[in-house]
C-alpha cells in the first residue's frame, strides 16, 4: 500500500514514527517514578481446570497513568525493558503477586510473567526466594511464565536457571506457545512444566479448518512430553467444548472472567465455584 502511493505516504509514515518515538520518550520519563508513586497495579485472571474448578490466577500488570489513564503492558513493558526498569518492576510484581496469593485458599496458584530480559539477570533466584520467604507462599503455588523468545536463545545458563527454579519447587510455563519460532526440539530440551497455547489457535477454531487438527496435535505432543496444557483466550462455550474434547488440561479467557483487581478475587472465586452455566 505504502509502495503504491509514493512519497507523500512515506512522509506521513515518518511523521507517525516520529510521533510514536516522542510518545515513547514521554512514557519512559513517566515510567521511571511510576512504581514509587503506586501507579502500577496487578489484575488477576482465573485459570480453570478444563473439568471445572479454579486452578489459580495469572497476574497481569496495569499502569494507571495520571494523565493517559490505563496503559496496557504491551505498550509499557518494552519501554521498561529499554530504560532498564524491568528488573525493579518484575521484582515488585513477584512480591505483590506472592503476597496476594498467600491470602487465597490453598492450593490456588499464582502465575507471574517474566520479561525475557529478566532471565539474563543474575539474581532472579534470589528475588524469587525473597518473595516466597517474605510472603510465606509455598513455592508449589508459584508459577513463572516465560516466552518463546527465551527458549529460542537456547542458552545453557538459562536452562540451568530454570532447573534451579524448578528445584525450588515452583513451576515454569512456556507462554504464548506457537506465536514465535518454537521448534519441537526446544520443547524436549527445556526444563518446563506447562505449555500455554496462544489464543490465536483457540480463536481460529470454527474459522479455519486446520485449527482443530493443529490444536489437537499440540495438546497431544505436550502431553507426550509430560507437559500440562493451558489454552489461552477461551471466549466461547463452543471453544471450551472443543478444547475439553481435545483433552486440554486448563483453560483461561474472557468466557470465565476478564482480569480483575485483587480485591475482587474472593467474589470471583465464589461465582466460579457455582456450577458453570455457559452462555453459548
Ligand atoms: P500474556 O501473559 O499472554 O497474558 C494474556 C493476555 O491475554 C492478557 O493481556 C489478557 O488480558 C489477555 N486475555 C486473556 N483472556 C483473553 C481472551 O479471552 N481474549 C482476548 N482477546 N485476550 C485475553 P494483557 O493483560 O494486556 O497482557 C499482555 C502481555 O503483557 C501478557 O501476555 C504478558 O506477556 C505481558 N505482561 C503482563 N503482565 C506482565 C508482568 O507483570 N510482567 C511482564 N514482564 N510482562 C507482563
Ligand atoms: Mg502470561
Ligand atoms: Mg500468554
Ligand atoms: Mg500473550
Amino acid at each position: 500500500e505504502a509502495k503504491d502511493s509514493g512519497r507523500g505516504t512515506c512522509r506521513v509514515f515518518d511523521r507517525e514514527m516520529a510521533e510514536r518515538l516522542q510518545a515513547r520518550r514521554g512514557l519512559a520519563a513517566d515510567l521511571r517514578g511510576a512504581l514509587q508513586r503506586g501507579e502500577l497495579v496487578l489484575c488477576y485472571q482465573p485459570i480453570l481446570h478444563a473439568a471445572g474448578g479454579v486452578a489459580g490466577f495469572e497476574a497481569l500488570l496495569r499502569w494507571h497513568h495520571p494523565h493517559r489513564g490505563l496503559v496496557m503492558p504491551a505498550e509499557f513493558i518494552p519501554v521498561a525493558e529499554e530504560i532498564g526498569a524491568i528488573a525493579a518492576i518484575d521484582a515488585w510484581v513477584l512480591r505483590t503477586a506472592c503476597a496476594d496469593a498467600a491470602g487465597w485458599p490453598s492450593p490456588l496458584r499464582v502465575a507471574v510473567n517474566l520479561s525475557p530480559a529478566r532471565l539474563e539477570g543474575r539474581d532472579l533466584t534470589c528475588t524469587v526466594a525473597e518473595a516466597l520467604a517474605a510472603t510465606g507462599l509455598a513455592a508449589s503455588r508459584l508459577e513463572l511464565e516465560i516466552t518463546e523468545a527465551v527458549v529460542l536463545r537456547d542458552n545453557q545458563r538459562i536452562m540451568a536457571l530454570l532447573r534451579e527454579l524448578r528445584g525450588m519447587g515452583l513451576r515454569v510455563a512456556l507462554d504464548d506457545f506457537g506465536t514465535g519460532y518454537s521448534s519441537l526440539a526446544y520443547l524436549r530440551r527445556f526444563p518446563l512444566d506447562k505449555l500455554k497455547i496462544d489464543r490465536g489457535f483457540v480463536q481460529d477454531l470454527g474459522h479455519s479448518p486446520t485449527a482443530a487438527p493443529i490444536l489437537r496435535a499440540i495438546i497431544e505432543l505436550a502431553h507426550t512430553l509430560g507437559l500440562v496444557t493451558t489454552a489461552e483466550g477461551v471466549e466461547t462455550a463452543a471453544q471450551l467444548g472443543l478444547l475439553r474434547e481435545m483433552g486440554v488440561a486448563e483453560v483461561q479467557g474472557y468466557l470465565f472472567s476478564q482480569p480483575c483487581p485483587a480485591a475482587e478475587v474472593p467474589a470471583l472465586l465464589e461465582a466460579l465455584a457455582r456450577p458453570v452455566k455457559l452462555r453459548a
